[in-house]
């Protein structure tokens, strides 16, 4: 593939795109969040073709994009120039778009995650390439081709079907001004450190080991049936799903057999059947990279509670394993239907846990003492804190990574800023 010739065909829409104002992207916006709306249900059967979740849960997730884009849609402007009083007659900040923007996109929401980056992106002013993950390029023609029949202006958005290879010519093209990736910490250090050498902003959204934390004084009943969604949408290959289930001990005997009960409930079948709630892994490699962690965790003490049986090349029965601290598991992301157990003594335990882990997306405490939840919210180190709920993204929630899950922010009005370059314009 030619990039240069891509990359300068995205640089000559920037320089037009740059000057329409913001209302007048915003207008496109709501025609492409109709476009979605209308062809949804050709968009879920690509996704699930491509990565195998269940159709209901790509249709779930045309319709969040849909929202989301509605959302930016109508949202305030909050990148005009701002006034700032000194001495001088003029003195303001300005919010300029930065120019080309790389967006290096996962597979677990083909849609979500790429629309997710690329409408703040361009409702600021830029022009977004995508490098989707190599087993979704159909999803990101089709979204390449909702921006032409929304009518946004050629080349504001480009699909590159290119492998990640490809990443550093594109960083180092000087009209290329940063990169948003959204996938493994692997993937996000090497582009992050391309990025840097080259020096363009990074946003980088990675991956977790979320707690999901029930207390004694929660209502539990509702903790043991939330906590398996939380933990299997997707097939378990959620960044910010619960992970580890980190359970006061007063209530170990009471809330893991309904836990238990909940979880087996979810059961792998033919992803683009209605019904269906659990679907295959999206590769056989990442199902054999999940068998092996599974391996590793009982080697190193932990223990069956329901046991992770594999049916086919991507399929698994969904399994749980009861952990305890110094388990090397413990320092890695489980991409799939095998959720932890913990169990913990106090408050202070507990938090010990839930931190103890290189990442830090999105915990969840379930409390109804508001004292102890904000003991919870003070300390635990993640980007989110959901009380009594499971964590899931807001639009108008900023989301983002605290320590290797990442940095930067996308959603809400924040990422509206994330890709502008700040200017101050000062003098008489
Ligand atoms: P991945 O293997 O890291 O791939 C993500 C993207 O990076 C793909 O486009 C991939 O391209 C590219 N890539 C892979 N290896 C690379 C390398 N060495 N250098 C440069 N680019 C590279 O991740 P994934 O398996 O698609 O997604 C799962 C991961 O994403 C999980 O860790 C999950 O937690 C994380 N995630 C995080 C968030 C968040 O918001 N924090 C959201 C969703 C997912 P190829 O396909 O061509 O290899």
């Amino acid at each position: 593939m030619d990039i240069t010739k891509h990359i300068n065909s995205a640089h000559k829409a920037f320089k037009d795109w740059k000057i329409v104002p913001f209302q007048e992207r915003q207008k496109l916006l709501l025609k492409l969040a109709k476009v979605l709306e209308k062809n949804k249900e050709q968009y879920a059967e690509t996704i699930t073709r491509e990565m195998h979740k269940p159709i209901t849960q790509s249709l779930a997730e045309i319709e969040k994009s849909a929202g989301m884009i509605k959302y930016y849609a109508e949202a305030e402007n909050v990148l005009k120039p701002e006034n700032i009083k000194t001495e001088y007659d003029v003195s303001e900040v300005h919010y300029d778009p930065m120019g080309i923007i790389l967006g290096v996109m996962p597979w677990n929401f083909p849609f979500w995650q790429v629309l997710r980056f690329a409408i703040p992106t361009i409702l600021a002013g830029n022009v977004v390439v995508l490098k989707h993950a190599s087993i979704c390029f159909e999803s990101g023609d089709e979204i390449e081709n909702a921006f032409s029949e929304a009518g946004f202006p050629k080349n504001i958005f480009q699909n590159l079907r290119i492998g990640h290879n490809e990443i550093q010519e594109i960083l180092e093209n000087p009209l290329v001004r940063g990169v948003s990736l959204t996938g493994s910490e692997k993937a996000g250090g090497t582009v992050a450190a391309l990025a840097g050498k080259n020096i363009k902003k990074s946003v980088l959204e990675l991956g977790g080991s979320d707690a999901f934390i029930v207390l004694e004084d929660s209502d539990f009943e509702k903790a043991a049936k939330e906590g398996p969604w939380a933990k299997l949408q997707n097939t378990g290959q959620i960044c910010n799903a619960a992970k580890r289930f980190i359970i006061h001990k007063k209530i170990e005997k009471e809330f893991v057999p309904k836990f238990i009960e909940e979880y087996r409930s979810y059961q792998p079948a033919d992803p683009m059947k209605k019904e269906t709630r659990l679907g295959k892994m999206a590769r056989p490699d990442l199902a054999d990279d999940l068998e092996n962690q599974y391996k590793k965790a009982l080697k190193n003490g932990a223990e069956v509670v329901v046991p992770l049986e594999r049916i086919s090349e991507n399929e698994f029965r969904p399994g749980i394993i009861l952990v305890e601290e110094g388990n090397p598991i413990l320092q890695e992301e489980l991409f799939g239907p095998l959720a932890m157990l913990m169990i913990g003594k106090d408050d202070e335990h507990i938090l010990k846990l839930a931190n103890d882990i290189p990442f830090g997306l999105g915990n969840a405490v379930w409390t109804k003492d508001k004292k102890r939840a904000q003991f919870f919210i003070d300390n635990l180190q993640s980007g989110t804190v959901s009380i009594n709920k499971a964590t899931s993204s807001d639009t108008r929630l900023p989301f983002g990574g605290a320590k290797s899950s990442g940095y930067g922010v996308e959603l809400s009005l924040h990422a509206l800023k994330e890709f502008t370059q700040v200017k101050t314009v000062v003098g008489n």
